[in-house]
């Protein structure tokens, strides 16, 4: 009897399709499926999974099972794990993939426990070497890459974005199979009774986009006038942000001067910092600007693919192999043409103008 394997997803709570990452573990649970001979089952949970399911009908799954119901709209341990308990017993897989959504990372562990399974978080690739199922994931700050492989079944692995291509296909009717699920009172005692979030111009972290702005500590230095111009500073990079709809990292040192109650930029927190004690983002491209290139932060750019930066210093350790291209520039200057040549052509993508 040939392996089975469930891709399971959750149907976004803005809309009622999917999270990007999700078409990007069926992309990698349909390769899997491939070189396995396996079959594949997809599982849904959601308050009206039917958009959902749509959308992946025709990616060749033997069977959509379905957890749906206003129960199941937002995030909440004791119905997701339930959802995903009953997805996981009546596809019977032997695999389990899942994104690594907050949603899921919060909740699939408690499942795999409940089904006497094991789990993996933050697993970026997955193949079959002989009919071995093999998960990579990195370890140290992204230092080590170990490979893992598992006797215990069911295995869930979550799976992080930016690691696979996403699968695309035409929207169809869909054949959902739905799965009871009576959920015990303590299971809905936690009611989301609202979500507050930054408004969308102040959100600076954006995962998917195809360019990381990273801001260092010269920003808020003096300049050749022998002056600070941090207003300035933040007028030219959230515009920059705004018209280019980069994603924003920062140095730790920039970070690190709120807790120094030092003038710094407004809108720049500990989760923008990238690097060996920050954040390791994936995106296609990164610009940095005013900041050093020390190995503890550029660390942090490993999975970024073409690397540029803006700094005066042409020794600094961007030019020592960290990046594709040093600009020996002057940031306040770059910027300011590069908004202008934005505002001129906002039709054209900001990484087009840097290659001119
Ligand atoms: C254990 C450990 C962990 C660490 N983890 C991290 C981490 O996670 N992330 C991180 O970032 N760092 C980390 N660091 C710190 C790291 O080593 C550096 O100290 C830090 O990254 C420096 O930040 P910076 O480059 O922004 O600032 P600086 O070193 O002060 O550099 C500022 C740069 O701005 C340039 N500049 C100034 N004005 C302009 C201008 N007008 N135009 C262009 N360029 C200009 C200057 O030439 C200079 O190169 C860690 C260090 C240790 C020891």
């Amino acid at each position: 009897m040939s392996q089975s394997i469930l891709f399971l997803a959750h149907v976004s709570e803005a809309g009622n399709s999917l999270p990007k990452v999700s078409y990007e573990v069926l992309g990698a649970a349909l390769k899997l499926t491939k070189q396995l001979g396996a079959r594949l089952t997809i599982g849904l949970i959601g308050a009206d999974v039917t958009a959902a399911a749509e959308t992946v009908a025709a990616a060749g799954a033997e069977r959509i099972l379905a957890v749906a119901g206003p129960d199941f709209a937002s995030a909440r341990y004791g119905s997701d794990a339930a959802a995903a308990e009953a997805l996981c017993r009546a596809a019977g897989a032997e695999l389990i993939l899942a994104p690594a959504t907050s949603r899921f990372m919060r909740v699939l562990a408690g499942v795999a426990h409940r089904l006497n399974g094991c789990v993996d978080t933050h697993v970026t690739s997955l193949e079959s070497v002989s009919g071995e199922v093999r998960a990579t994931r990195w370890h140290y700050r992204q230092r080590i890459e170990a490979v893992i492989t598992r006797d215990a079944r069911p295995w869930i692995v979550l799976l992080e974005s930016g690691c696979e291509a996403a699968w695309t296909g035409q929207s169809g009717a869909a054949k959902v199979e739905e799965i009871p699920v009576t959920l015990a009172q303590a299971a809905t005692r936690t009611v989301v009774s609202g979500v507050r979030a930054p408004k969308s111009d102040a959100q600076t972290i954006r995962p998917d986009a195809n360019l990381l702005f990273v801001a260092g500590a010269g920003w808020t230095k003096k300049q050749a006038d022998g002056k600070t111009h941090i207003d300035q500073a933040e007028t030219l990079i959230l515009e920059f942000l705004r018209a280019s709809g980069a994603s924003l990292g920062g140095s730790k040192s920039l970070v690190d001067q709120t807790g120094e109650s030092q003038a710094v930029l407004g809108f720049m927190t500990h989760l923008n910092q990238v690097g060996q004690t920050g954040s390791t983002p994936r995106h296609p491209k990164g610009l940095s600007t005013c900041c050093h290139g020390e190995e503890p932060h550029v660390v942090g750019w490993r999975f970024i693919n073409e690397r540029r930066a803006v700094n005066l210093d042409p020794n600094c350790g961007w030019a020592r192999g960290k990046a594709d291209v040093l600009y020996v520039a002057d940031a306040f200057e770059v910027l300011a043409k590069l908004n202008a040549l934005l505002a001129q052509r906002s039709r054209t993508s900001p990484e087009a103008i840097l290659q001119t």
